[in-house]
């Protein structure tokens, strides 16, 4: 029999074992998943329901605790101290050793920091394990004034849930506008408008010098390098994420910024692969990072990974971009490639409703039409109708004349769809769209 570790319990390390064991019996491969921060695998990208009491831990879980008996997948919770690839053994905090034939590193990430004076005084943390919510129950017990540093997807999650409990934030970025390196400026406008407009004091173009405490070493005041000095007895730090791939010093596993994989997601270690958060593409398909440590991406490549570990080898071919948040209510989704700033190749048609809390940006190509992306703010797109236009490499004109396809909800779109085309000519009056004579969008404008 061969026996398969797996470490990390999140969606990554949870997938692949759920696909091996869909390919291979309890009497041909056994599954222990090693995992150091919860009994049972839970949605991460839910953390912030619970501390907001939309969702209780149990609810987290997309599985009931007796799954994994019945599948015999084997959960160990513990944290891998030493991994020795010689002796293909994995040594425990608790003292145990564990063999494995096959090794799967799905160990994810944690919290950057950037060595402040003063960040680890208490009342200051980030919000990335189930312990850090826990934490943050008893460190915003309290508090009056807090602050937030950084301002990706989980520092705004950060600024919703202290704003649920009424905690006034104080919340700092080095940008000019909110995610500007990865939202165009519009929609990274339209969403530093929207978190100003729930009561979060964001303030842009801001670097920290340090933190102060208090006689009980708890945090009392932000510093920040321009002199200015903010009081605060809680401090979010979210200042991005990076691999867990310390514990694999001295293993001969190669990492860099993360566990170096190749396209099939096998390390230079023969039996031993990485996915999800902690892995880093050798040589990242076309369009795509090295690391994506988004859940979309954990979730493939696990499933990919399972193929090859049973003996079907298989390369990871992560198809169309796609991840998805919510910046307090506005809803966001990315399809494909949008780029912060447009390219000399391509054409970004942008449009936003009245209200300011709704667009869609459709990224093309400059010279064939080809729709390459589509950015979505307030707004719900079908996932296999914009995955398959974006595929199928469909044009603009195309896009444009079945936009209705895509409505997840048909209603918004009898109100806005006629706007959308419009807009569209008013911005592009040469576009050979103007010249058709046929199709949805020449009906429109009895063109
Ligand atoms: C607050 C928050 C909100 C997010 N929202 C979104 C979102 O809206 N959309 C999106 O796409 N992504 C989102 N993400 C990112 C997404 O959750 C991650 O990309 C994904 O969960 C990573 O999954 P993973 O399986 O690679 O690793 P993880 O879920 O991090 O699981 C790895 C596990 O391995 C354990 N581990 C690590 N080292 C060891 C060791 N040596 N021994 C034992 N155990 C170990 C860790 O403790 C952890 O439990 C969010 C993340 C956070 C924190």
């Amino acid at each position: 029999m061969i026996h398969v570790c797996i470490i990390g319990n999140g969606i990554a390390g949870i997938t692949a074992a759920r696909n091996i064991r869909k390919l291979k019996s309890a009497s041909e491969f056994k599954i222990t998943v090693i995992s150091a921060e919860t009994d049972h695998f839970f949605s991460r990208t839910a953390l912030m329901y619970i501390y907001m009491g939309h969702m209780t831990y149990e609810h987290t879980k997309p599985y009931e605790d007796w799954f994994w008996d019945k599948n015999n997948i084997e959960l160990v919770r513990d944290y891998v101290q030493k991994v020795d690839t010689l002796e293909k053994k994995l040594n425990l905090q608790s003292g145990s050793t564990l063999n494995y034939d096959v090794l799967l590193l799905a160990t994810g990430s944690s919290g950057n920091r950037a060595g402040w004076p003063g960040e680890n005084l208490k009342g200051i943390q980030g919000m990335i394990t189930y312990q850090d919510i826990e934490a943050m129950e008893g460190n915003t017990e309290g508090v009056k004034q807090a602050v937030i540093v950084g301002g990706g997807l989980i520092g705004v999650e950060m600024a919703e849930c202290l704003h649920t409990r009424h905690i006034p934030v104080t919340f700092f970025i080095r940008e000019k506008e909110y995610w500007s390196h990865v939202l165009p400026p519009e929609e990274a406008q339209m969403i530093s408008r929207h978190v100003r407009d729930n009561g979060i004091n964001l303030l842009t173009e801001q670097s920290v010098k340090e933190f102060k405490g208090d006689s009980q070493g708890r945090v009392s005041s932000i510093v920040l390098e321009d002199g200015k000095e903010y009081h605060c007895q809680f401090a979010g730090i979210t200042i991005g994420v990076h691999p867990n791939i310390k514990f694999l010093e001295g293993s001969g596993i190669e990492t860099n910024r993360g566990i170096m994989v190749d396209e099939q997601l096998r390390t230079n270690i023969p039996d031993v692969y990485a996915v999800g958060d902690c892995a880093q593409h050798r040589n990242p398909p076309s369009g795509r990072r090295p690391l994506e440590q988004i859940w979309y991406s954990g979730r493939m490549q696990g499933e990919t990974v399972a193929k090859t570990i049973c003996g079907k080898p298989m390369k990871y071919v992560p198809g169309i971009f796609f991840n998805s948040a919510k910046f307090f209510d506005i809803e966001y989704q990315v399809y494909g490639q949008i780029n912060a700033q447009q390219q000399d190749f391509e054409e970004q048609f942008y449009w936003e409703h009245s209200d300011g809390e709704k667009a869609i940006r459709i990224a093309f190509d400059r010279e064939s039409g080809v729709v390459i992306g589509f950015n979505l703010m307030g707004i719900r797109f079908r996932h296999h109708v914009c995955d398959r236009w974006l595929r199928e490499k469909r044009s603009i004109e195309y896009v444009l004349e079945h936009l209705e396809e895509a409505n997840f909800d048909p209603e918004f779109y009898q109100k806005h769809e006629d706007e959308i085309a419009q807009k569209f000519i008013q911005d592009y009056p040469n576009h050979p769209i103007k010249r058709k004579r046929q199709g949805a969008i020449a009906a429109l404008f009895g063109l």
